[in-house]
């Protein structure tokens, strides 16, 4: 007896549909567990089998075969369909369009004060100056008793100084590096001493750390006139024109004559100005030869040798480069003002 072949047409009529139908690889699965799993379709046709005769098991098998086949090609056919479409729309959902612009990577550059304090250091080390770094935090004979700068000097008063405890302070200058360079080093010396330092002060023209480059010649042949000589060459290096310059004497504990110089007013020429409070001059740095007992404190014989000193401050002479009236524009790190001195 062979299977009723319109009931196994109906079956692989509403299989294909069913197949057909199927919206996603999940509900095709669905439709596989519906006729080959255990209690599917294909599953119940095979268990009638059993009960046949040979003869008869081997039409209906046969007849039972051909639907299993027809069935499973048109699971797989659709497979590939549904695997395809589901690629699809992966690639769509992940879809990376390569001709968008990327995100622009902003280059940083080195801060105005850098900028300045190398350009000062290169110009001295291009005269045979030495770089030498030193402690910010300073006891109190470097920063004070080594520079001849008394108990009672107005400098050592609290709101000058950020003090810590056991007589150690922030460094007001960077002049305990030369005192630290001299014990370290034989004369003839000749060197630059850059660097942060920190006084208790705060308005447009003063910030509570501020740079400082110092420089100390120390030799048996030397003069105010060589000081005098290297200033100069200095600041027309710096300026990148000859500049009118003119020394005031003043007093400094550690040098002994001392000066002040001052520069023509490199925003008017000297004919008067806001910048120059209308004198035509600008203050620049302070300068000296070195007073014998600094020189003794750092373990040199004030007999023998002679030396001359500066000093100066990064901020004024960035402030001077790039004409920018108020010193807090430099650390207020708006990247807006800062980026106009990138490129210098
Ligand atoms: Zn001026």
């Amino acid at each position: 007896m062979a299977l009723d072949q319109a009931e196994l047409n109906k079956i692989l009529a509403s299989g294909q549909k069913a197949i057909q139908d199927a919206s996603s690889l999940a509900l095709l699965n669905d439709c596989r567990v519906a006729y080959f799993g255990k209690k599917g379709h294909i599953t119940d046709l095979m268990k009638q089998l059993g009960s046949l005769s040979p003869d008869q098991k081997k039409i209906a098998g046969k007849q039972i075969n051909d639907i299993k086949q027809a069935l499973e090609q048109s699971l797989q056919d659709k497979k590939i369909i549904l695997e395809q479409s589901a690629g699809d729309a992966a690639l769509k959902n992940n879809y990376i369009d390569i001709t968008l612009p990327g995100r622009q990577s902003s280059v940083g550059s080195l801060h105005p004060i850098t900028h300045t304090k190398n350009k000062i250091c290169e110009i001295f080390r291009k005269l045979g100056f030495a770089v030498a770094e030193g402690p910010e935090i300073e006891n109190e004979f470097y920063n004070f008793e080594a520079l001849n700068i008394g108990p009672n000097h107005p400098a050592r008063a609290m709101q000058d100084t950020f003090y810590f405890t056991n007589q150690l302070l922030l460094r007001t200058h960077t002049s305990p590096v030369q005192i630290r360079y001299m014990q370290e080093h034989p004369a003839p010396i000749k060197m630059l001493a850059p660097g942060r330092v920190y006084r208790c002060d705060f308005d447009v023209t003063h910030t509570p750390m501020f740079h400082q480059v110092e420089g100390l010649l120390v030799d048996k042949t030397c003069t105010f006139s060589d000081l005098k000589y290297i200033i100069n060459l200095f600041l027309s290096h710096f300026f990148e024109k000859d500049i009118p310059t003119r020394f005031r004497a003043s007093y400094f504990p550690f040098t002994e004559p001392s000066a002040e110089v001052d520069i023509q007013c490199v925003q008017c020429q000297g004919a008067g100005c806001r910048i120059c409070k209308q004198t035509g001059w600008l203050e620049v740095m302070g300068c000296g030869m070195v007073h014998p007992k600094v020189l003794e404190n750092g373990g040199i014989n004030p007999e023998e040798y002679t030396g001359y000193a500066f000093g100066m401050g990064v901020e004024r002479f960035a402030m001077l480069s790039y004409s920018v009236d108020d010193i807090r524009a430099f650390y207020e790190n708006d990247v807006r003002l800062l980026k106009q001195f990138s490129g210098v």
